[in-house]
């Protein structure tokens, strides 16, 4: 622990307050830190966790003032917050982390897939198009593609499959001339993520590896430990933690990887925060991917990632509530001994909205996979 660790109960604080800023707050509440959140929605899921909930929007300069005024250090939940209003907070001389930079780098596919070739690291082969320019060059090694838009894009939003170069021209005016990649869609064995907790760099470890599946492109399940042989699944932990060196990282870094037919490991994308495919962790390891955001932020070493049991999640959509508006059958997870239910509070079920998930913890990764799949069927 360095001098300046910051200790409970001080006040943290975190933009954004959606559930990855709620099961923050749990985390660092349960640790005896105080916490503040800021978001304009009044129904935030995280608000029900924190001591003090501000709505304004992310660059509200009073709300910044309030976080920089009364908060030790501070942190985000999701890539789309304003950096420059991180930025300004640590010139303020709070301690902020992950830092400005570094959540501007993963809010632009461009300026991510630089970094990760910049650090060495493996991508899809791909073509930046900045101006409409770019497309008029020969587009044939990254068809058939999926065009995505630069900025803005989560759970599949912002893409577009196209088989030829007209295609691809056509979707690029269709997403209205902005900034995108075009990507040549690869043959995928798996998808697998990895969560980095960075300090220093003598202060980083990883968790399992999970292998995630995707239904409509929104996560459905994680599966931990992956289907990988040994090898691949440290060499996916050595990658995310050379992206999180070469971009001096402080905080929980999410790194998705594509992995191919004959156990190629290519970097999709990352998120500076926990990450869904991480829920696993609060249940099947030693230390949360909550935890571990909390500790990071506070310049505390990283806990154990230790996995204590093979774990399934499964994520609970808005899909699955009933149209009457009743609630989903709970009683078949809560009477389960091996199966831990987490909802996020949030008041309406939407189609395709993240409303909680299930872990399932059992001897097996294979055991647990089956029981969940029978237990989402009775919901
Ligand atoms: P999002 O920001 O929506 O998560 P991703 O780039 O991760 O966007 O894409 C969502 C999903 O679409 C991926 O998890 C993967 O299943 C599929 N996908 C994306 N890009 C490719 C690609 N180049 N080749 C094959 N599948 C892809
Ligand atoms: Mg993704």
């Amino acid at each position: 622990m360095s001098a300046k660790a910051i200790l409970p109960p001080s006040m943290l604080g975190i933009l954004g307050g959606g559930q990855l800023g709620r099961m923050f707050a749990a985390a660092a509440k349960t640790m005896g830190y105080r916490v503040t959140v800021l978001d304009p929605d009044e129904a935030a899921p995280a608000a029900d966790f924190a001591d003090v909930h501000i709505k304004a929007p992310f660059n509200d300069a009073q709300a910044l003032d309030i976080l920089a005024k009364t908060c030790a250090a501070i942190t985000t939940e999701f890539e789309n917050v304003n950096a420059d209003a991180m930025r300004e907070l640590a010139r303020r001389g709070v301690r902020v982390a992950p830092s400005g930079d570094c959540v501007a780098v993963a809010q632009n596919r461009i300026v991510e897939k630089g970094w990760i070739k910049k650090a060495g690291l493996a991508t899809v082969p791909y073509l930046a198009i900045e101006t409409v320019d770019d497309l008029h060059t020969d587009l044939a090694p990254y068809l058939p593609g999926i065009l995505k838009t630069a900025r803005l894009g989560y759970d599949g939003k912002g893409q577009v499959l196209v088989e030829t170069a007209s295609a691809a021209r056509e979707a690029y005016a269709d997403l209205g001339g902005q900034a995108c990649v075009l990507e040549k869609r690869v043959e995928l064995k798996a998808e697998v993520s990895v969560i980095v907790t960075r300090v220093s760099h003598t202060q980083m470890n990883t968790f399992p590896v999970a292998e995630n599946r995707h239904e409509k492109g929104i996560l459905d399940v994680s599966i931990v430990p992956a289907t990988l042989s040994p090898f691949v699944a440290e060499t996916a932990q050595g990658m995310a933690k050379q992206l999180a060196d070469a971009l001096d990282y402080v905080g929980v870094l999410a790194v998705e990887f594509f992995v191919l037919e004959d156990d190629t490991l290519l970097i999709n994308e990352i998120a500076p925060r926990p990450h869904n495919s991480g829920h696993y962790t609060l249940d099947a390891c030693i230390t949360s991917q909550f935890q571990q955001q909390v500790r990071a932020l506070c310049g505390l070493l990283p806990g154990s990632t230790a996995l204590l049991k093979p774990a399934v999640m499964v994520n609970l959509l808005g899909d699955v509530w009933p149209e009457s508006g009743r609630e989903p059958n709970w009683a078949v997870l809560m009477e389960a001994p091996n199966v831990e239910l987490h909802l996020y509070g949030k008041r309406e079920a939407r189609p395709g909205r993240k409303m909680g998930h299930f872990t399932v913890l059992a001897d097996s990764a294979e055991a647990a996979l089956v029981q969940a799949e029978a237990l989402k069927d009775t919901l």
